[in-house]
């Protein structure tokens, strides 16, 4: 029998509510905060995910699923790669769709996106080699911090919506590409003298991009990560400034947080502002819900006139995860039809079909099947379907019009008519 590809899965009906729930949150979020829709293609150029996520990074570096498309008659065949996160395919169409132009000063666009993305990680409970990202991208000429608390705020009023409540927010600014540098340099001397306690991977970021080396999660390289020089002392006087900015941003907005100087994103664009909101309950090991930073500068990177960016991207496999059991019981009960009809003999059954079409027409979820069956068998049929209520249907209720609406919870049954059944339903 053939099976899933290896960290990929098949997202089953009983879990589905669970997504919508939280799909339809932050649509609701992105409306009231005058975010707007955007869907880009699923596989890019892999030169834009090698520019805008940055060759040093390990997503560019091993984790992409990287092809040759077929050769045409006048051209070798292009590299291709599925998207391994969404913020450099958003940058490409805000450039190639001139959604710069034409803005006043300060100015914004603010744009979300929802949809899959393939990383070739090790497979591991809420860590997917397809998982599902929800992100907003908010790009103009500004860079007020402001506009990062508010994105904040939003995210803080999507968990309380779906009721996530036991999180942390971590902040830190990884300063300019220019203050950077020098830091890299210091950090690059911290390492050198501990190369021996640290894993293959952080040989590789030690000579490409130490940086990354606090994104390890090997724990013996944890241990050696604790103790280096974090990028704080070394911030420029303007980013230093903009973090005080917007971390009082935050504290007028009531947003509590953690600065964590150790905290330094996987992606190479970031600039000045990093976030993350970890989660507690339900997630284990893979508990980032919610990765985001600023991006000043990688508009440029891809070609573009200079840009100032802001965003986030959340991954929906560990937000479904984080869910309460008793909000997911909730949302799972809420997806079940409301009712399931039960027809006995012939003549009944081909009333039912009016019945389920004057139900539906009205706006109810009816459950039904075509197979002729005793009262028991119908009954334990309407159990399973999981309806809140049976509708019985035989030749009595065909000539009288009122028909037994039995509440499967309580076993209470009523005799009524259609019209007061779509009433009772409204
Ligand atoms: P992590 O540190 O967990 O690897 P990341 O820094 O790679 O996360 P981002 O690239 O910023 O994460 O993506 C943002 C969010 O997307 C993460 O916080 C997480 O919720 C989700 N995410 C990232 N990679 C995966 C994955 N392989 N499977 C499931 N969710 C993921
Ligand atoms: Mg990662």
């Amino acid at each position: 029998m053939i099976q899933t590809v290896r960290g990929t899965r098949d997202l089953l009906p009983e879990d589905m509510p669970l997504w919508h729930r939280v799909e339809e949150v932050a649509r609701e979020a992105f409306r009231r905060y005058g975010f707007r829709e955007i869907r880009t293609p699923i596989f890019e150029k892999t030169e834009l995910f090698a520019r805008g996520v940055g060759e040093s990074t390990d997503i560019v570096h091993k984790e992409m699923y990287t092809f040759v498309d077929r050769a045409r008659a006048d051209s070798e065949g292009e590299s291709l790669t599925l998207r391994p996160e969404n913020t450099a395919s958003v940058v490409r169409a805000y450039l190639q769709h001139k959604m710069f132009a034409d803005k006043s000063p300060g100015e914004l666009t603010r744009l979300y996106y929802i949809g899959p993305m393939f990383r070739r990680e090790r497979p591991q409970a809420g860590r997917y080699r397809q998982f599902y990202q929800i992100g907003v991208e908010v790009m103009g000429s500004s860079d007020d911090p402001a506009i990062e608390a508010e994105v904040i705020e939003m995210l803080s009023w999507l968990l309380q919506e779906l009721k996530i409540t036991n999180t942390t927010l971590l902040i830190n600014s990884v300063g300019e590409p220019a203050s950077r540098a020098s830091y890299v340099e210091t950090l690059r001397e911290a390492l050198k003298a501990q190369l021996d306690k640290l894993c293959a991977d952080c040989h590789h970021r030690y000579e490409t991009n130490p940086l990354r080396v606090f994104d390890c999660k090997v724990a013996s390289c944890q241990a050696v990560i604790a103790d280096l020089p974090t990028i704080t002392d070394s911030l420029d006087d303007a980013s230093r400034a903009h973090f005080e900015q917007f971390k009082a941003h935050l504290d007028a907005r009531g947003l509590a947080y953690t600065v964590n100087p150790r905290m330094v994103r996987g992606l190479d664009y970031y600039t000045r502002t990093a976030f993350e909101i970890v989660g507690h309950d339900g997630l284990g090991a893979q508990n980032t819900l919610i990765g985001g930073g600023r991006y000043d500068g990688l508009s440029e990177t891809l070609g573009g006139p200079p840009t100032k960016g802001f965003g986030f991207a959340f991954g929906l496999d560990r937000m479904v995860m984080a869910l309460p059991e008793a909000e997911a019981q909730r949302l799972r009960a809420n997806d079940a039809p409301d009712v399931f009809l039960v027809f006995l003999g012939d003549a009944a059954r081909q009333h039912t079909f009016q019945v389920a079409r004057d139900l539906r027409a009205a706006g109810v979820s009816v459950a039904l099947e075509f197979e002729d069956r005793k009262m028991k068998k119908a009954m334990t049929a309407a159990a399973k379907s999981r309806a809140r209520y049976a509708l019985i249907i035989g030749d009595n209720e065909v000539s009288s019009g009122q028909y037994g609406l039995k509440n499967l919870a309580t076993g209470e049954q009523e005799s009524l008519s259609l019209g007061d059944i779509i009433a009772k339903f409204k």
